[in-house]
């Protein structure tokens, strides 16, 4: 949308941006700002598409580094672009993986907007090497071991010519890091020999690195390479040379992680999933987004604004989601009120995460119930209830427990649909295909309703792995009982009936099994 309050012959500003090696956490303070204000986000193949959470705008990729092959722009088409789309007065953001001045043709593309007269800033990243030598506890520079670290590009071949002078490399009184050399391994390491480096110097080869599917390999320059052909490492990879490859043991952390290399299936609605996904993501899983459901506003506005000024005539308002939470009180900012609206009553909430999204509003839930589900906010509610008016905010649909509950406590209840919640027709094509390979070791069922449109979601290729390649773990025993109803076998239960409570049910049963 172009900006109304901006001259559309203004030029707008290009910032290149480095998204860090693929961890979300590693993008600077700096490339978040520039990603919220961005208009447009071209993205290379390397860059981790959870970082386009910071952004609201369009968001197209340049190319990819695997899976299905897509378009690749080539570079002039991307400077071609970047251009363009400034002169339009757009603020664009080009996302690259990595620095963009290191190895990533960064300078190239501000060269080609400095030469266009476009403005542009550019922000580090943090680079494949620190990444990668961080997350599997290497120190590229050590007091007794190197004092000093070399980027290498593996790119070009040693057996022919090439820029790269391997005598130097070889004598170097540091660490070696090779960008962009996997395929070229054993020429790398034999020409490092052949220049007199010890065959015996330790060398480390890091896969996918920051990220849950981050994969190492250790070995020697003699043994290096079949090492990597044997463990079947994924791009990009790089490769680290060098005596402190040796001490990476004792400053092991990343892959420690509890659900390290775990690929989690997660059944979320887009809206809702980021929050879980990154928990799974910090806990050192894969997570692959499976939205059975969408959520979108009620039908019409017209109940909910109808109630809008009367929120103040009840004793108790119950939000048993966090959607719940802000179709209302999103609602109550957007029509002009704020929560003066809601002063005069209570708050209960079915469970902390529905809690924390009322804190984002500045409120504090005066009921949470011990456990939570909806038999036990009935419950908590019951003594306090009797005579009052009670709202409570919810989807289009959902289970009556509260219903029956309150009447029977009492209580005069109001239902207020503030968003519906409508099935898929189906699983994002990606993550099914995923399922039907087998690649994935859990999926989590977090309601009753997930559990029976998962069911009818899954195709046979898919079901076949269930309980088997891919356990199935369920947030509640209401979820379990429903899941088996339509067949889906349960290998793990939480005890708490939070996603975290789910991940801490999978740790457990991994734990056990090892
Ligand atoms: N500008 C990027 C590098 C781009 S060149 C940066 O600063 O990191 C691409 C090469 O970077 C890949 O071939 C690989 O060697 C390395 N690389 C990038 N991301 C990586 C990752 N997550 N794990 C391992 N190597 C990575």
């Amino acid at each position: 949308m172009p900006d109304p309050q901006r001259p559309h012959t203004a030029v707008g500003r290009v910032y290149l941006v480095g998204a860090g090696p693929g961890d979300p956490g590693l993008l600077t303070l700096r490339g978040a700002e520039c990603l919220a204000r961005a208009d447009l986000v071209l993205y290379d193949g390397l860059v981790n598409p959870l970082l386009l959470r910071h952004s609201h705008a369009l968001a197209e990729q340049t190319c990819r580094v695997d899976g299905p092959a897509g378009r690749v722009l080539r570079q002039d088409e991307i400077n071609q672009r970047l251009i363009e789309a400034a002169r339009t007065g757009k603020t664009v953001v080009r996302l690259k993986g990595g620095d963009p001045f290191i190895f990533g043709r960064g300078s190239e593309e501000a060269a080609a907007l400095s030469a266009a007269g476009i403005p542009f800033e550019v922000v580090p990243g943090i680079t494949a090497a620190t990444g990668a030598a961080v997350y599997t506890g290497i120190s590229l520079t050590h007091r007794d071991h190197a004092s000093a670290v070399a980027f290498v590009t593996g790119h070009e071949d040693p057996t022919k010519s090439t820029s790269l002078d391997y005598r130097a490399l070889a004598t170097f009184p540091g660490t070696l890091v090779f960008y962009m050399g996997l395929h070229r391994l054993g020429a790398i390491a034999q020409s490092l020999i052949e220049a007199g480096k010890p065959t015996s110097t330790p060398v480390c080869v890091v896969s996918r690195a920051t990220t849950p599917r981050q994969r190492t390999v250790t070995g020697t320059l003699a043994d290096i390479a079949p090492l990597a052909i044997a463990a079947d490492l994924h791009a990009p990879s790089l490769v680290i040379v060098g005596d402190c490859v040796r001490l990476r043991e004792q400053a092991r952390w990343f892959e420690d992680r509890p659900l390290f290399g775990q690929v989690i299936g997660i059944p979320r609605p887009e809206e809702q999933a980021d929050e879980t996904a990154l928990r799974a993501a910090e806990l050192g899983a894969q997570p692959v987004l499976l939205p059975t459901i969408e959520i979108v506003p009620p039908e019409s506005w017209g109940e909910v604004d109808a109630m809008l000024s009367r929120l103040n005539e009840f004793d108790w308002i119950v939000f048993t989601s966090v959607n719940g939470v802000h179709g209302l009180l999103g609602r109550l900012w957007e029509t002009g009120r704020d929560t003066r609206a809601i002063a005069n009553g209570r708050l209960a909430t079915i469970g902390p995460s529905t809690a924390a999204a009322l804190e984002k509003y500045s409120l504090r839930a005066d009921l949470i119930p011990a456990e939570f589900r909806a038999e036990a906010l009935a419950r908590e509610l019951r003594p306090h209830v009797a005579g009052k008016k009670v709202l409570w905010a919810r989807a289009s649909r959902g289970r009556d427990v509260l219903p029956v509950e309150l009447a029977a406590a009492g209580a005069s209840l109001t239902q207020l649909i503030v968003y519906q919640n409508r099935d898929v027709d189906q699983l994002p094509s990606s993550s099914l295909q995923q399922i039907e390979r087998g690649e994935l070791n859990w999926i989590g069922l977090s309601s009753p309703s997930i559990a029976r449109s998962l069911a009818c979601l899954l195709t046979d290729q898919a079901k076949i792995w269930l309980g088997k390649r891919t356990k199935l773990a369920s947030i509640s025993p209401v979820t379990s009982a429903a899941a088996r109803e339509v067949g889906l076998p349960i290998d793990a239960e939480a005890t708490e009936y939070t996603w975290e409570g789910l991940f801490q049910a999978v740790i457990t049963a991994i734990a056990d099994k090892s």
